[in-house]
């Protein structure tokens, strides 16, 4: 029986894979990769690497999860070293749990290695600190999917709420977080694409997310909380540094 690695692929620039995602991938006889990968990341794989995407994207299933569990547990029969390699960390979101459960039952070893989330990558490399004295001593990392029934009411005493695939339902998030009673002249950032050439940020408030949403393309991290006002306090310093208004 060979060994599968749930491995972290991190948010997207390859620069933020960890040293030992990059060593399993200089050697892995397989590897499955997810949409959010970065593609130039399976370029360290050996060329006899057999490489299978089994991305999906909201609703665009390439292949049901039970498959790609089965697809793991066969390879284990043949291959030694299985890389199933995730978009940021495997267990944010990225139903790693689910593989390593169906994976242990049935006997095969299975090692973890923890990436660079995005949730945390996205607002770091857009300059918004997720926390801040006096401003921030609480995150909260939830999913935005529409069908996962979020109660916004429970995180509205959470200093920043970072939220994963919710650009669809924003419109929707924002109305709900106000009726909840958060402040409407809050700030609001998208990042898209973070860590990557192709990263853009959108910055709105709550009021006009649910009034007037801003385009916003997928994949984004959406982050709400008066920290995202700290990209604004950025702007008023020079170039040199030196606050121009303090
Ligand atoms: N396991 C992943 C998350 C998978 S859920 C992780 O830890 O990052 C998919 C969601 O992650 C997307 O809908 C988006 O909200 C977010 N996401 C992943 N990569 C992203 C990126 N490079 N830029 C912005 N958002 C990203």
């Amino acid at each position: 029986m060979g060994k599968v690695y749930l491995v972290g692929g991190g948010p997207g620039d390859p620069d933020l894979l960890t040293i030992k995602a990059y060593k399993l991938l200089q050697s892995a006889d397989v590897v499955l990769y997810d949409a959010l990968v970065n593609k130039d990341i399976l370029n360290i794989t050996r060329p006899d690497c057999l490489k299978i995407y089994v991305g999906k994207r909201d609703s665009r299933h390439t292949l049901p999860q039970e498959e790609i569990n089965q697809l793991l547990y066969k390879f284990a029969g043949v291959y030694d070293k299985i890389v199933r390699l995730k978009g940021g960390d495997p267990f944010v979101f990225g139903r790693g749990g689910e593989e390593l459960l169906f994976l242990r039952e049935r006997g095969v070893e299975v090692e973890v290695v923890p990436g660079i989330t995005s949730a945390v990558a996205a607002p770091s490399s857009a300059l918004i600190p997720i926390t801040h004295r006096e401003l921030a001593s609480s995150f909260a990392v939830i999913t935005g999917h529409p069908n996962r029934g979020i109660n916004w009411a429970d995180f509205v005493k959470v200093d920043t709420l970072i939220i994963l695939m919710g650009v669809r339902n924003r419109q929707k998030i924002a109305r709900e977080l106000i009726e909840a009673g958060r402040d409407p002249d809050q700030p609001v950032a998208f990042i898209e694409k973070a860590t990557t050439t192709d990263q853009r940020e959108v910055f709105t408030t709550l009021k006009e997310l649910s009034q007037n949403p801003p385009e916003v393309n997928t994949p984004a991290v959406m982050v709400v909380g008066d920290v995202v006002g700290i990209k604004k306090r950025l702007e008023t310093f020079c170039k040199g540094g030196l606050p121009v208004t303090l």
